[in-house]
């Protein structure tokens, strides 16, 4: 058997298991991902990372279709005892998911850190493009004023973590408003806050000067840039109010200009059944360009519209087989980054334990940047308010999800309020995690 990926070890500490006892009967757990290929079985346990390869003699011993309950005893004759020290076989008396709440009540007491760590601000809710699918659509639109922003500075002295913050810039489009950014940046470095920041945004309004001030003055690291797939794609969509400046030549040469700056850039690819085709064709451009950057990353998601019904599984299907050609065809930043599993005791900004806050241009805060805008738990001008995680957080997590191999690896109250949960999920990260493991292979 080989480790392909090393489980998380303070999980293992939490619910490992000192050995193999052969007077026991196992089965396996409820939390493991299973990908079999001729002669190549795959074990993901999404509890702790841990990913195993099997062949086909290892395999016969423990194949949950055949032997649903496996002995202690075969095990040990097997060489296979890590696959209970790590948590991917239980004993058949466990209770899955009673362990599953033990470990995220124990990482949560491991976290003793007070204070917030992440502040996602909303320096603006309007924008220069008018995406089709924006989810925005409707918004009050509405900008941080000076004295706002002030406030906000006095809010993150008050309530920051020790340690280094992030500060996350959302909006809208937060470049609409890069004043406001600078005047918030440059107050904390007055006060010598220890911080660095992100932006989501379109990239359309960054300009060298833009960029040398958003390193120096924002502590700039990351940016998540939101791209449609094709020239013809992305300008059907994007729809800039100066679509001569901001097209997609000028995409292109913004993506280089923040690499030159040193930011990781991430590129957001949207899709649905009318652009999923043309991802091909842009990553291409992109491969040409920028391709030999380590910089450079790619996430995709899934336009909510898109996740109506059951067609999005076949859509997710053909997008994972489109970049599976990709990567096939030596597009690097495909690959995504490796590093080191770590289970999160809270999945979510949601469910952060007031940890990760968000901030519109009012002053108001929320639990969650998808939230409704009834929803605020407080604002940035009630000095006695205690962040805490959304009420929905603590509710019992839904039956279905209970029994499904990954909940490790979601938002607890994914079916109890979470805005961006949809009926497919389990099927998407199903093909998600075969396309992880069939790269693993
Ligand atoms: S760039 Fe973002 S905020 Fe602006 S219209 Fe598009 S989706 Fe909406
Ligand atoms: S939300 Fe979906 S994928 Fe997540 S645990 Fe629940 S059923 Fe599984
Ligand atoms: S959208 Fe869902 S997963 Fe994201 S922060 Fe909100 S509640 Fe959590």
């Amino acid at each position: 058997m080989l480790t392909l990926a090393k489980p998380d070890n303070r999980v293992i500490k939490i619910l490992g298991r000192n050995g193999v006892d052969p007077s026991r009967e196992y089965m396996l757990s409820s939390y493991v991902y299973c990908y079999s290929e001729p002669g190549r079985h795959l074990i993901k346990s999404t509890m702790t990372g841990g990913i195993y390869s099997l062949s086909d003699e290892e395999w016969a011993n423990i194949d949950p279709a055949v032997n649903p309950v496996v002995s202690g005893k075969v095990f040990e004759a097997s060489g296979l005892s890590e696959l209970v020290s790590s948590c991917v076989f239980v004993y058949t008396t466990d209770d899955d998911y009673s362990r599953y709440k033990l470990a995220v009540s124990v990482l949560k007491a491991m976290d003793k850190k007070t204070g917030i760590k992440s502040y996602t601000i909303l320096p603006t809710t309007g924008c220069n493009a008018r995406c089709v699918y924006c989810y925005e659509k409707g918004m009050k639109i509405s900008s941080m004023t000076e004295a706002t922003a002030d406030k906000v500075v006095e809010y993150i002295l008050r309530t920051k973590s020790s340690e280094e913050i992030t500060l996350r810039w959302f909006g809208g489009e937060p470049l609409v408003a890069n004043k406001i950014i600078t005047r918030i940046c440059t107050a904390l470095n007055e006060h010598n806050v220890l911080f660095k920041s992100k932006i989501i945004t379109n990239a359309s309004l960054f300009t060298p000067e833009l960029l040398d001030t958003a390193v120096n003055i924002w502590h700039l690291n990351g940016a998540q840039v939101s791209v449609d797939g094709s020239k013809a794609d992305y300008e059907a969509r994007k729809l800039f109010c100066t679509p001569v400046e901001h097209n997609y030549e000028h995409l292109l040469k913004t993506i280089g200009l923040m690499l030159e700056a040193g930011l990781e850039v991430t590129l957001r690819c949207n899709y649905d059944h009318g652009n999923v085709e043309g991802m091909y064709e842009f990553w291409e451009d992109i491969n040409k360009l920028y391709g030999d950057t380590d910089k450079l990353r790619l996430y995709s998601s899934m336009l909510f519209q898109a996740q109506k019904d059951e067609s999005c599984v076949d859509l997710h299907r053909r997008y994972i087989e489109i970049r599976s050609e990709a990567q096939k065809n030596g597009m690097k930043f495909l690959r995504g980054k490796s590093s080191e599993y770590r289970m999160k005791s809270n999945f979510c900004m949601a469910d952060s334990e007031g940890k990760c806050v968000v901030i519109s241009p009012e002053g108001d805060l929320y639990n969650c940047e998808h939230l409704p805008t009834n929803t605020a738990c407080s604002n940035i001008f009630d000095e006695d308010f205690k962040l805490k995680s959304d009420p929905r957080a603590s509710l019992e997590v839904a039956e279905e999800c209970r029994n499904c191999c990954f909940l490790p690896e979601c938002t607890p109250f994914c079916r109890n309020g979470c805005p961006d949960w949809f009926k497919y999920c389990r099927e998407i990260k199903s093909i998600d995690t075969e396309y992880q493991l069939k790269n693993l292979i």
